[in-house]
């Protein structure tokens, strides 16, 4: 099959023939639809914790059509069966697999990370992390359903409740994702800052109620929208110094939730936070009933995330859109279209 294949920290993906994968017993074999590009797979590409190893095949956002069944799965796959799954393979019988959470299982392979994932013709699965989607509900839908699934988790992580009001710090992906959830569960306000205009205009269309300017005045300009400060702050960039300018902005007894992926040291003030009895919950990945309840929301047309989708690619134009997307741009969402 062919593949975008990574060739080392500072070489661009580049498209090759590999093997296929073969299933085991309860693994699964998805031709591929669409792979988004999302944020994890540019840092799995850079020195640090994520670093990839060289010749690994990334991607994790993927959709499908069941191409192959292992040998234990018989009868409950078809081929053709159109597809979405967890971007990770669980063991399948340990306390966190069989609770849906197989990104807290020991022995978790990372599809995308460790294992070989979906900016290729072809991607294996787990079948227990394997969803089938609802027949209308389109594949470039289905290829933002995991972007969905983490913007929903760290709205559940943050207990949003109706009648709140939001800040939401950064319009990439993982922002909108959260914009959209906290406009679908009552949030009063849904207030999104992002230094990109084309960011903003996309966060309107994805659930915001208004969007700012980031900036020393952030809180004031927030209480002016508003009529008030946020009860939630969901930290979407991950960048140094945000989570100090979140404590600084929120009011006594609020939520912080970061949701960025930062890998760089951090400085806070803890004393600021403690006068005002913050609390902080950190917020990653998603469970399975995560991906069903988007699954669910999509396929009732109850969410529409395709305003993040700003280019498609074939897979041979793909290294080229992965790398323009290290730099700052106006694209959101990248699909790979295999
Ligand atoms: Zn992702
Ligand atoms: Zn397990």
């Amino acid at each position: 099959m062919r593949a975008a294949v990574f060739k080392g920290i500072g070489q661009p993906l580049q498209v090759e023939n590999v093997p296929d994968p073969s299933p085991e017993a309860t693994e699964l074999v998805v031709e591929v639809s669409y792979c988004g590009i999302c944020g994890t797979d540019l840092h799995s590409t850079r020195e640090g914790a994520f670093a990839a190893e060289c010749d690994s095949i990334l991607g994790h956002e993927f959709c499908g059509h069941i191409a192959e069944v292992g040998s234990a799965m018989k009868g409950q796959w078809a081929i053709g069966d159109r597809v979405t799954a967890l971007p990770f393979i669980g063991c399948g019988v340990c306390k966190s697999c069989i609770n849906g959470r197989p990104f807290e299982c020991l022995q978790v392979k990372l599809t995308g990370m460790n294992t070989p994932g979906g900016f290729a013709e072809y991607v294996k699965t787990g079948a227990s992390e394997t969803i089938k989607l609802p027949d209308d509900l389109t594949m470039q839908s289905a290829a933002l359903i995991e972007p969905l699934a983490v913007g929903l988790h760290a709205v559940r992580v943050a207990q949003l409740k109706a009648g709140e009001r939001v800040l939401i710090i950064g319009a990439g992906p993982v922002g909108l994702a959260v914009s959209l959830w906290c406009q679908f569960f009552g949030a009063k306000d849904v207030l999104v800052s992002e230094m990109a205009e084309q960011r903003r205009a996309m966060a309107k269309q994805m659930g915001a109620t208004g969007t700012l300017t980031p900036g020393a005045t952030l809180g004031e300009e927030f209480a002016n929208l508003s009529g008030g400060a946020p009860d939630v702050i969901f930290e979407c960039v991950g960048a140094p110094g945000l989570l100090q300018e979140s404590i600084n902005i929120a009011p006594r007894r609020s939520r912080i939730v970061p949701v960025g992926v930062c890998e760089e040291p951090d400085t806070i003030i803890p004393l600021q936070a403690l006068v005002k009895e913050l609390s902080m919950y950190f917020a990653i990945a998603y469970t399975r009933d995560d991906f069903e309840t988007v699954i669910a929301m999509l396929g009732q047309k109850r969410i529409d995330a395709t305003p993040m989708i700003t280019d498609i690619v074939k897979l041979d134009d793909m290294p080229a859109a992965f790398e323009a997307l290290r730099s700052p741009t106006s694209q959101c969402k990248v699909l790979t279209e295999l």
